[in-house]
């Protein structure tokens, strides 16, 4: 089994080659890098040597494409969505939000441009997480996506018109269009050498997990159950969206991987957080990680609350499980 953590907030050298060489001696295998919008337009070449470093540390790399076209999981904006307005989503009142349309092939043409950086520095894995529809809807009742790139391929696919009302059909035709999008990044990434991991949110339908599993690009399949986050027991949570992921990634054959929260935890939820660890580590996860380093101290909006301390106890865990 391996363990992973992510990172961000950092691009100074120095300190990466400090904290990445503090990983490699806890016991950590891999690590997951954001790679944002921001990062590949002000940071191309300083994050190939941050894949360096990690890699010169002994680490595994994975590079995340944080917040792309705001389609992608992260705290980081889209600039993309800005110079190219048109690849936004339209919601059921045919208003633009600020995210990109999976099926846009302006979209799929910036992504193109990211995996082929991504390659470039040499990151072992492309790490894709939480792709979603927009959904932080100011009004409820509201949802996406009609865009002229929806409808075209809705009309392609079922030879009848986008419906103006919210259906089955749309949510199996949204659902199709995020499968479509990733076997697009992952064949792609593939072609570019890059090995592919895919974070799906949880609570996801296990049919949906199965067909993601199937993907040929695809090695490892992921899922972020943060219980906590959400107001879940955790323990069942954590063990139920493992069981579920597990199941889908037995059917094709591929990995599994659990992603632990350490970023919002309240001091009392410490050891809750670390006794879920073991659930993945007994159900045979190919991989655990941790979102994020030092319990994301370093972030204010998301920070822990004791981060030291619970950082101090991942540390401990990963310590004693490292072998296993
Ligand atoms: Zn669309």
């Amino acid at each position: 089994m391996k363990i992973g953590v992510s990172y961000f907030g950092n691009r100074i050298l120095e300190h990466v080659e400090t904290d990445m060489n503090l990983l490699k001696t806890v016991g950590f295998d891999f690590v997951v890098h954001t790679y944002s919008e921001n990062d590949f337009e002000f940071y191309e070449k300083t994050m190939h040597d941050i894949v360096k470093i990690s890699k010169n540390n002994g680490l595994e790399v994975w590079l995340d494409p944080w917040g792309l076209g705001g389609f992608f999981g992260g705290e980081a904006y889209s600039s993309w969505i800005m110079k190219y307005p048109k690849i936004c989503q339209i919601d059921s009142i045919f208003e633009k939000v600020p995210a990109a349309c999976p099926n846009n092939e302006k979209f799929k043409m910036l992504i193109k441009t990211w995996i082929k950086s991504a390659a470039k520095s040499d990151t072992d894995f492309v790490f894709w997480d939480e792709p979603h529809f927009y959904q932080h809807f100011s009004k409820s009742g509201l949802w996406c996506c009609r865009c002229p790139s929806c409808i075209k391929k809705f009309k392609g696919k079922y030879n009848t018109k986008f419906p103006l009302k919210k259906s089955s059909r749309v949510e199996f035709f949204k659902k199709e269009s995020i499968i479509d999008f990733l076997s697009f990044v992952t064949d792609t990434a593939e072609k570019e050498g890059l090995r592919n991991a895919v974070c799906i949110l949880p609570e996801a339908e296990e049919s949906f997990l199965t067909k993601i599993a199937s993907l040929p690009g695809l090695e490892i399949l992921a899922t972020d159950p943060y219980g906590i986050l959400f107001g879940k027991p955790l323990k069942d949570y954590v063990k139920n969206e493992t069981r579920k992921l597990k199941r889908a990634a037995d059917k094709f054959g591929k990995k599994f991987q659990i992603w632990t929260q350490a970023f919002k935890v309240p001091r009392d939820k410490h050891k809750e957080v670390i006794d879920a660890m073991d659930i993945p580590l007994g159900l045979g996860a190919d991989s655990i990680a941790v979102w994020g380093y030092k319990a994301c101290k370093h972030i204010s909006s998301i920070s822990s609350e004791s981060p030291d301390e619970l950082w101090g106890m991942i540390e401990e865990w990963v310590m004693k499980n490292e072998e296993k």
